[in-house]
C-alpha cells in the first residue's frame, strides 16, 4: 500500500529533490528543516554546482557517471537556469602530464589547442596551450537551483517548513525520508565528514562562461562562473571532521591557483571564504537505506548536484516497490541482487 503521507526530513539538494520526485508520482508530501531559511545549515548552499560526471569520472566509481548522466536532462527540466555549454580542464605547462592522465582516466572529451580554446573562452587568451573540453557537461547555481525547486513544490503542494527539528517534533506520516545530510550520522553510523573549503569572489576583469578546473598534482581547482563577473572557487577535499571557516592554508592555496589561471584573479574582490563538511559513505558512494517506515537517502558526497535526481528517482521507486514492506533491507543490494 502506498504511503497516504509522507515527510522528507531535510531541505538540502537531495530532500528537495526527492520530494519533487515523490510529488510529481502524485504522492502527498511535505517538506521540514531545522534551518531558519533555505540553505541555513545545508552543505548544498556551498556547492559548485557543476554537473560534470565525465570529469569525475576521472576520480570517481563508474557508478557515478552513470548514475549522473541522466542528471543533467532532470536539472534542465527542472531549473531554466541550468547551463549546458560542457566544461573546460587545463593545466600548468609543468602539470601537462596531469592533462593526459585525466585524458585516459575519462570519457566523452575532446582534445582543444590555443585557438580553440580562445573561441571558448576569449579571456584564457595566450594562457594555455592545450586543454580537454567536455561537451555535454553542464552547471548550475545552487543558490539559484534550490529556490526553483522550492517555488516548484511550493506551486505542486508540498509545504516546506523552516525551524522544525525532527527531534523535537512530533512527526506524523506513513514514511519518513530522512535527507538530513551528514547529521544523520546518529542513525547511519557509517558516514562521515568530508570537509571542502570554497572561496567566492568578484572581478570585472574576466569573463567565463563555463566550469574551468585547472589541474595540479596537489591542489586541483575549479571555478565556476556565478555570472555579474561572480566566481566560486573550490574546493579542498580533506579527510577532517574539523568544523569552522576555512584554514588560511586553503584559502591561500585556492586563491593563488586561481591567480595562476588568470592574473584577473589578483584583483578580484573577495565576498565569501566558507567552509562545510560532505556527508560521505565509505565508498564515497550514495545510497537509499531502508528501515521501519523510513528512507534514508545519503552519501552524496562530492556529488550532491549531480547524483540527487537519481537517488530521488531510487526512492519514488522504493515507495511504489511492493517489497517496500520488508524492512531494514540496503535497496542498492536489493537492486543489484535483481540485476
Ligand atoms: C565546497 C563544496 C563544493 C561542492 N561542490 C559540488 C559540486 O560542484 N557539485 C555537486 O554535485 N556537489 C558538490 N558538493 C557536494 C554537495 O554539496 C553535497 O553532496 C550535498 O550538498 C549533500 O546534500 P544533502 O541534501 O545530503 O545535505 P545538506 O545539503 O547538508 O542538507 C541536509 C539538510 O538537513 C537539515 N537537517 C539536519 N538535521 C535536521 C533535523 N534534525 N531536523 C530537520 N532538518 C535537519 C539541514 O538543516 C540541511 O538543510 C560540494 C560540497 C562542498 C562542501
Amino acid at each position: 500500500m502506498n504511503p497516504s503521507k509522507i515527510i522528507v526530513v531535510g531541505a538540502g539538494v537531495a530532500g528537495l529533490a526527492a520530494a519533487l520526485e515523490l510529488a510529481e508520482r502524485g504522492l502527498s508530501v511535505e517538506v521540514i528543516d531545522r534551518g531558519r531559511a533555505l540553505g541555513d545549515g545545508s552543505c548544498s548552499w556551498l556547492a559548485g554546482g557543476m554537473l560534470a560526471p565525465w570529469c569525475e569520472g576521472a576520480t570517481a566509481d563508474a557508478e557515478v557517471v552513470t548514475l549522473g548522466e541522466p542528471s543533467i536532462a532532470w536539472w534542465m527540466r527542472h531549473f531554466a537556469g541550468t547551463a549546458r555549454n560542457g566544461s573546460l580542464v587545463v593545466a600548468q605547462p609543468r602539470d601537462a602530464a596531469e592533462l593526459t592522465h585525466f585524458f585516459e582516466r575519462t570519457a566523452r572529451c575532446n582534445w582543444l589547442d590555443g585557438d580553440q580554446i580562445v573561441r571558448l573562452e576569449p579571456d584564457l587568451a595566450g594562457r594555455f596551450r592545450r586543454a580537454l573540453f567536455f561537451p555535454d557537461e553542464a552547471h548550475l547555481d545552487p543558490r539559484r537551483a534550490l529556490p526553483a525547486l522550492a517555488d516548484t513544490l511550493k506551486q505542486n503542494g508540498v509545504p516546506i517548513r523552516f525551524g522544525v527539528d525532527a527531534h523535537a517534533a512530533n512527526l506524523r506520516a506513513d514514511l519518513l525520508v530522512d535527507c538530513r545530510g551528514l547529521a544523520a550520522r546518529d542513525q547511519l553510523a557509517d558516514l562521515r565528514g568530508v570537509r571542502g573549503e570554497m572561496v567566492v569572489v568578484r572581478t570585472r576583469d574576466l569573463e567565463l562562461s563555463r566550469p574551468v578546473r585547472m589541474l595540479h598534482p596537489r591542489i586541483p581547482l575549479y571555478i565556476v562562473p556565478r555570472g555579474g563577473g561572480v566566481f566560486m572557487i573550490g574546493a579542498t577535499m580533506i579527510e577532517s571532521e574539523a568544523r569552522g571557516g576555512a584554514s588560511v592554508r586553503s584559502t591561500v592555496e585556492l586563491l593563488n591557483a586561481a591567480y595562476a589561471l588568470h592574473p584577473a584573479f589578483g584583483e578580484a574582490e573577495i565576498l565569501e571564504i566558507n567552509a562545510d563538511l560532505r556527508p560521505a559513505f565509505p565508498d564515497n558512494l550514495p545510497a537509499v537505506r531502508r528501515g521501519p517506515n523510513i528512507l534514508y537517502v545519503n552519501g552524496l558526497y562530492r556529488h550532491g548536484f549531480l547524483l540527487a535526481p537519481a537517488m530521488a528517482k531510487r526512492v519514488a521507486d522504493a515507495v511504489f516497490d511492493p517489497l517496500m514492506e520488508s524492512p531494514d533491507a540496503d535497496l542498492r543490494q536489493r537492486q543489484s541482487a535483481r540485476g
